[in-house]
């Protein structure tokens, strides 16, 4: 069911949530748009701007590992700058009230993290680009490292340790999904009794599956997007308004 205005949607979904004992919130970029971080497909949306780079590309070409990162580099003001908006400060609310236990989120960004929620509790299904990894080693490193290393050899870094290249710790086009954090997530979806999707236009899969999922296993499915998604059609609710108005009402101490 559509919700026939912001003011019906936000009050069905209070009594949702009050209902509810166990929820759990599935994230996409929209929550993140009024941190000024861009989106995927609205217009203006990073794919309008840029091609994404396939993992397999990254790997095989120097030029696409130095594109990917100077692509990187020039977003680190964007995503210095965020702060959590009303979307993730509600959800760290009904977090500290023990209402949610995680957040499965498809960004990248860190700010479930930056609102209150444990690292732990932030399942990430296309990793986090405030780090850096190896692709051979899993060795670890920071943005610092990685751009003083761009900057001082004008090329893509590879790891000290073992020379494979290393790559912002997210999940491109084509790389193999983690599996502790879709397992964690299945397990998430299985044992929620309202699933909130906020923000995804639900089109990347397997991320997607996660609301039908939930929706099998008996929860109540709620998406507020302000597009349609193409799983409108079995959500209990849908909100198709602004995410930091919805949400705002329930951002509490
Ligand atoms: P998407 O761009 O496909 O969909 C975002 C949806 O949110 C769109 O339907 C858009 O209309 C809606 N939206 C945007 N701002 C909104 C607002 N203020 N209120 C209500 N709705 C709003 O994003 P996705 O579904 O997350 O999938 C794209 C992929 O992009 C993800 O896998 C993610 O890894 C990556 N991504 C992440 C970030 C981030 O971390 N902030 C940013 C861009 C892309």
């Amino acid at each position: 069911m559509i919700a026939a205005d912001l003011r019906s949607g936000v009050d069905q979904l209070g009594e949702m949530i009050a209902a509810a004992n166990v929820i759990v919130p599935f994230t996409g970029a929209g929550i993140s748009t009024e941190s000024g971080i861009p989106d995927f497909r609205s217009p203006g949306g990073l794919w309008s701007l840029n091609r994404p780079i396939p993992f397999d590309e990254f790997v095989a070409s120097q030029d696409a590992r130095d594109e990917s990162w100077r692509r990187r580099f020039n977003m680190e003001p964007t995503f210095a700058a965020a702060r959590p908006g009303r979307g993730h400060r509600a959800l760290a609310s009904l977090y500290r009230a023990g209402k949610i236990p995680a957040v499965i989120t498809q960004n990248i960004d860190n700010l479930h993290q930056t609102s209150g929620f444990a690292a732990d509790h932030v399942v990430e299904l296309h990793g986090n680009t405030t780090y850096a990894r190896c692709l051979g080693c899993e060795k670890r490193y920071n943005l610092v490292w990685a751009r003083q290393r761009f900057e001082s050899t004008g090329i893509a870094p590879n790891c000290d340790d073992c020379g494979e290249p290393v790559k912002t710790a997210t999940i491109s086009f084509g790389q193999p999904m983690p599996e502790d954090a879709m397992r964690r997530a299945t397990e998430l979806a299985q044992s929620c009794d309202l699933f909130l999707v906020v923000g995804s236009s639900l089109v990347v899969w397997p991320a997607a599956g996660m609301p039908l999922l939930a929706k099998n296993c008996g929860a109540r499915l709620v998406i507020v997007n302000n597009e349609p998604t193409e799983q409108d059609d079995v959500a209990d609710l849908v909100i198709r308004c602004d995410i930091g108005e919805t949400l705002g009402p329930f951002v509490g101490n």
